[in-house]
């Protein structure tokens, strides 16, 4: 297990635990940081406590419970290959979050219909300089190969600034850096840097199905700026151009959702960042984690004006942020009548079980209440109360 004193549960410490399959708490009381090597603790993830030096009945009752999640994990794997059918027949499509090579392959064996998220830093972290193209394209051939002909990668485009910095792409200090040159910002500064990766994605896309989406677009001339970048430069390599979509993750982005359906091939909701920024909460904050909740009214409303505005266009949306792999959250996000989920690895088998228990007529009911309630704990413990009951009637 892993625990820290400070970020929140969608800061990225906390998103690479989730991805690890790691019960992780985040935003701990500094007071942990003065207990003694070797003591026992039971981290439950879950709830997000640590007990310090539990007793026997503590220890055997965890035992227990962790026993008993290993047996349904077991059986939620066994079917990890079928399909995401809600009970009154709506199709969901469980895609992977991947973060680096290795780990799509066993996303394909725990069930994935695709990547819905390659989040492509991690060619970019941890070096002097950046990747070349041809390192890229060998990095997202194998991503795409491990997937196969038949599962769609959506490549997310670098996504840096924020809490994710670069030494070879320094950018000026900044007060407040996730309101600051961030995710497209940074590239279309700097467009030598997207044009190489779209290159390297391109070229792939002659042998697999991948597709381009891009990060943090707030405004319709930074999408069109993005689009435009991708056409002169498949035209460049003489490579026809892919479907290219939208990270919606900004507010000013999924208010205005209809705009950007017209023009753009399918949406993914970034579900981290829009929660931030629509409760203007530091995703990293320690003492605000806790109140950061995509189960939000507010988040739920706007969700609901991206489907909507991806309904009339007939373009996917799906959602890859990390409400997407959250039980409550999966079914606020079939009511809200979002097709494709894209969620942490180990996850997967979990979530499609969770579908399939659902149905996505109840879920749609309540969504409408819950963008009715005034605030996120009303909204979680409604699905929380669904979700038990779909458990019980299965
Ligand atoms: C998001 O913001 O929800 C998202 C999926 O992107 P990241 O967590 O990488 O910022
Ligand atoms: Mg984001």
């Amino acid at each position: 297990a892993c625990c820290t004193v400070s970020g929140g549960a969608t800061s990225h410490v906390a998103i690479l635990a989730r991805s690890m399959g790691l019960p992780a708490i985040v935003g701990l009381d500094p007071a942990a940081l003065e207990l003694e090597d070797g003591i026992t603790v039971v981290v439950d993830g879950n709830e997000g406590l640590l007990t310090v030096q539990p007793d026997e009945a503590e220890v055997e009752s965890v035992e227990s419970t962790m026993q008993a999640e290993e047996k349904t994990r077991a059986e939620e794997k066994k079917r990890a290959e079928e399909p995401a059918i809600t009970i009154d027949g709506i199709k969901i499509t469980v895609a992977a979050n991947v973060g680096d090579i290795s780990s799509a392959a066993q996303a394909v064996e725990l069930g994935a219909e695709g990547v819905g998220l390659l989040r492509s830093e991690f060619l970019f972290m941890n070096r002097s300089v950046a990747p070349t193209e041809d390192e890229q394209y060998d990095a997202y051939l194998e991503v795409a190969a491990r997937m196969g002909k038949e599962r769609p990668v959506i490549i997310r485009t670098l996504d840096v600034g924020g809490d994710k910095p670069l030494s070879y792409l320094p950018i000026p200090e900044e007060e407040n850096p996730f309101l600051g040159e961030r995710g497209i910002r940074v590239c279309l500064n700097r467009p030598e840097i997207l044009k190489t990766q779209l290159r390297a994605i391109l070229r792939v896309s002659q042998k697999f199905d991948v597709r381009v989406m891009f990060p943090m677009i707030a405004d319709i001339s930074e999408w069109r700026q993005a689009r435009q970048i991708m056409q002169q430069t498949a035209e460049a390599i003489g490579i026809p151009s892919i479907k290219t979509g939208i990270m919606v993750e900004i507010p000013a982005a999924a208010l205005l959702a209809d705009s950007f359906a017209a023009e753009a091939d399918f949406f993914s909701i970034g579900t981290n960042d829009l929660t931030q920024y629509a409760l203007a909460m530091d995703r990293g904050h320690p003492k605000l984690a806790a109140q950061i909740d995509a189960m939000h009214p507010s988040v739920l409303r706007m969700m609901s004006i991206v489907a909507e505005a991806g309904r009339k266009r007939q373009i996917e949306v799906g959602v890859c942020g990390g409400l997407a792999s959250d039980l409550e959250g999966i079914a606020a996000l079939i009511g809200i009548g979002i097709s494709k989920l894209s969620v942490d690895i180990p996850v997967i088998p979990t979530v499609k079980a969770t579908v399939r228990r659902l149905s996505a007529e109840k879920c749609s009911r309540l969504v409408r209440d819950a963008i009715r309630m005034s605030d996120a704990g009303s909204v979680r413990k409604a699905f929380k109360k669904l979700i038990e009951e779909s458990r019980g009637e299965n």
